[in-house]
């Protein structure tokens, strides 16, 4: 989806220009930097990083507040949703590697925050930014926000063309789709896609064709590659993601269950997270070492040098596995051989099942 300006009825007062986020730089002071994890090693285990997000989002629902994240809906689309109990938080735990719908999301939550509501609204920092435009009001002390480092956002266009590419494979619905499993841990994560018909379906990210065109850049928004949102402005008051390169920076800690980086912009934010007693939590004293490992925390992602030939097959010939390996660099003898091992119980199954 592309915003566009309807000129029929515009009456060129410029209000979406003004109140629109994008390409407005707000310098803050240097966060404070914190590596952490939730103790808890199931929530650990179903979280992407090191859990921190379900930590800080139970806190609100304890309070009798709202919890604003993202889930994966029936049309296995990616939509931003309010929680209003623990066991709700199950569904927007994880991360979804989509551009999530969150129109409504942000209109609701800044209702409610404007009716003296408690709200948690955790998303994109451009997400969150939005939020904070619609309010007009910087920081209510009712509402607490969370966004997280973004390497940019997919298109939900080719991720549903991926989607149908599987089904039709395996004859059968995806049901559940997850980005970030951890059953090869956290650093080499998978994806797992769950069938109608009981077949399942993984990928890492050397060899699942969606992930790789992700972590390549081939098909996020073209927004995210002009984000000015990093270190020392984004909008929230605490920012999550991973602890990529706890190998060097805290090797001690480093057990590949997941780790999750924190940085606390304000002091609501600050004190939030201490309040949380389920993390176990050190400092980290430069940001020097996560320039190298996590480039998404300082700037935008760079374009695939060959993206709009991407969009342009993808618009004259739909999707397919083999046009998309023809953009992408191909992944290693290692990679392809454990592809081949991966898929035969699938293949196995399939055959058992009558349906090759
Ligand atoms: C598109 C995307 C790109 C990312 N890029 C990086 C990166 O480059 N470097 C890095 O270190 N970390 C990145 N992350 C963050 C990382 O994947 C984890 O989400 C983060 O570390 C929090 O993990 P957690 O274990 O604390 O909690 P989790 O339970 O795993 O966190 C989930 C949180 O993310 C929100 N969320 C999930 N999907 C979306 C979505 N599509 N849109 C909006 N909100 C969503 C949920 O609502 C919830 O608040 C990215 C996440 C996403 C969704």
């Amino acid at each position: 989806m592309y915003p566009v300006v309807d000129s029929a009825i515009c009456i060129a007062c410029d209000l979406c220009e003004k109140s629109c986020p994008g390409g407005k730089e707000i310098r803050r002071p240097e966060p404070q930097i914190l590596g952490s994890q939730i103790t808890d090693q199931e929530i650990r285990r179903v979280s992407s990083s090191g859990g921190v997000f379900t930590a800080l989002a139970a806190r609100m629902i304890r309070q009798g507040g709202v919890v604003f994240g993202t889930i994966m809906n029936e049309s296995m689309t990616a939509e931003t949703v309010g929680i209003f109990s623990e066991e709700g938080l199950a569904a927007i735990r994880g991360s979804k590697y989509l551009q999530s719908q969150s129109a409504d999301a942000i209109a609701d939550a800044a209702d409610l925050v404007n009716k003296g509501v408690r709200v948690l609204f955790s998303g994109t920092p451009c997400q969150v930014a939005g939020l904070y435009a619609k309010l007009g009001e910087a920081h209510p002390s009712n509402l607490m926000t969370v966004d997280f480092v973004c390497h940019g956002t997919p298109s939900p266009g080719v991720f549903n063309a991926y989607i149908k590419t599987l089904e039709k494979l395996h004859n059968s619905r995806v049901v559940r789709f997850s980005f970030r499993d951890k059953r090869l841990g956290w650093k080499d994560f998978s994806t797992v896609a769950v069938f109608e018909n009981g077949d399942v379906e993984s990928g890492t990210q050397k060899t699942d064709p969606f992930l790789r065109g992700f972590l390549q850049n081939l098909y996020l928004r073209p927004s995210c590659h002009e984000c000015h949102l990093r270190f020392d402005t984004l909008p929230a008051d605490i920012t999550i993601a991973d602890l990529w390169g706890a190998d060097s920076i805290c090797p001690e800690r480093d057990d590949d269950t997941g780790l999750s980086l924190v940085l606390l912009h304000s002091d609501a934010g600050r004190e939030w997270f201490e309040s949380c007693r389920e993390l176990d939590t050190f400092p980290i004293p430069s940001a020097e070492p996560l320039k190298r490992v996590n480039p998404s925390l300082f700037g935008p992602s760079t374009p695939h040098k060959r993206r709009s030939q991407f969009f342009r097959a993808y618009a004259r010939e739909g999707f397919s596995f083999e046009s998309l390996n023809r953009f992408l660099a191909p992944p290693g003898r290692l990679e392809r051989a454990i592809e081949r091992i991966r898929r035969i119980p699938s293949a196995i199954g399939r055959r058992l099942h009558g349906r090759q």
